[in-house]
């Protein structure tokens, strides 16, 4: 049985999303809805644009089973190039007030141009960003943790963490608590025995496979929604590959705050920082102001956007920044 339309309605926020179906928690309780065909094409255009962290109204059936209503305001949205159609945005998570971009010192390798690629997507996502690295139980050398340097020049709080022996775990969970977070990061990084050590008792699945079958095991993108003890909530991603950041070519140069500041600076008004003359980025470059390495990040980005982005005109300008 489907609810009345006279069932009152309370609110809720979206603690999964299924084909077909959603989970909210309403306070203590979690209620599974469905997702009438059509039901929100008059509030977004497309079901799949409901993602975790999403506040609902709904309606709750005698059966228990809700209904969902409306999908209310976000106050923040991350948001990715659709995986099988890149025209089309793909909302990560909703509502989330920062991102923890994670990496790992090694096991899988460090990888610059996707943490960067992780930073732009929590900048184009209006939200704080912060870096996470792990395994530093994996070197005992300071030297191996260098690139970290550019990151916290940058302004972005970096953490350096090891689940496994307890290192930096404190400082991190201070930084998490009574905000909600979204832990984004490649598989094998830690998130899930990082999360366990900081949330006792949720018993997340670790891969405790070997980094030879590792690959394929984690390919879901399931966003897992997890409360810190005392207080705040942790968006967990699983598995998420080679993410095209939501934001269009023009705007890209904005999602670097190192480079926000010079962008008005180029002699071209629709500069995109890549040789052209009298490019402000290209000369911050050679003055050694901006780090090379996240220029080529930058390049390699954009290019992605020019071949198969949301396209400049798709999208709005962001706002704030
Ligand atoms: P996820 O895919 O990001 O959730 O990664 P997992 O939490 O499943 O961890 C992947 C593998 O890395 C597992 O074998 C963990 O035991 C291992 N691991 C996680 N954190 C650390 C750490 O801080 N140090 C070391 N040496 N291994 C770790
Ligand atoms: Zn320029």
């Amino acid at each position: 049985m489907t609810s009345g339309s006279a069932s009152p309605t309370v609110t809720g926020t979206v603690i999964a999303v299924r084909p077909r179906l959603v989970q909210v928690r309403v306070g203590r309780r979690d209620i599974t809805c469905d997702v009438r065909k059509g039901l929100l094409q008059g509030v977004r255009g497309q079901r799949k644009l409901i993602a975790v962290g999403d506040r609902v109204k709904l309606a709750v059936g005698a059966s228990g089973r809700g209904v969902l209503h409306e999908l209310l305001e976000r106050r923040s949205k991350i948001s990715r190039v659709g995986s099988v159609r890149p025209r089309r945005e793909h909302v990560i998570a909703a509502n989330v007030d920062m991102m923890v971009a994670m990496q790992a010192v090694n096991l899988p390798r460090f990888n610059r141009r996707g943490l960067d690629r992780l930073l732009v997507l929590g900048e184009a996502g209006g939200v704080c960003c912060a870096v996470c690295l792990n395994k530093v139980d994996l070197v005992e050398k300071s030297a191996e943790l260098d690139p970290l340097a550019t990151y916290r020049a940058i302004g972005y709080p970096v953490f350096q963490t090891s689940a496994i022996r307890g290192d930096g775990l404190s400082e991190l969970h201070a930084f998490l608590r009574g905000k909600s977070s979204l832990i984004i990061g490649p598989s094998g990084v830690g998130k899930s025995t990082l999360l366990n050590r900081l949330i006792p008792g949720i018993e997340l699945r670790t891969a405790a496979v070997s980094a030879a079958t590792r690959r394929g095991v984690h390919v879901t993108s399931r966003i897992e929604y997890l409360e810190l003890p005392e207080g705040g909530v942790v968006l967990d991603s699983p598995g998420i590959r080679s993410i095209q950041p939501w934001t269009s070519p023009q705007e890209l140069a904005w999602h670097f705050p190192e480079m926000r500041r010079l962008i008005g600076s180029c002699r071209f008004r629709d500069c995109l920082h890549r040789g052209e003359p009298g490019c402000a980025i290209l000369r911050a470059i050679t003055e050694g102001v901006i780090d090379a390495a996240r220029h080529k990040s930058y390049l390699r980005i954009l290019a992605g956007l020019i071949a198969e982005g949301p396209g400049a005109s798709v999208r709005p300008r962001s706002e704030g920044k």
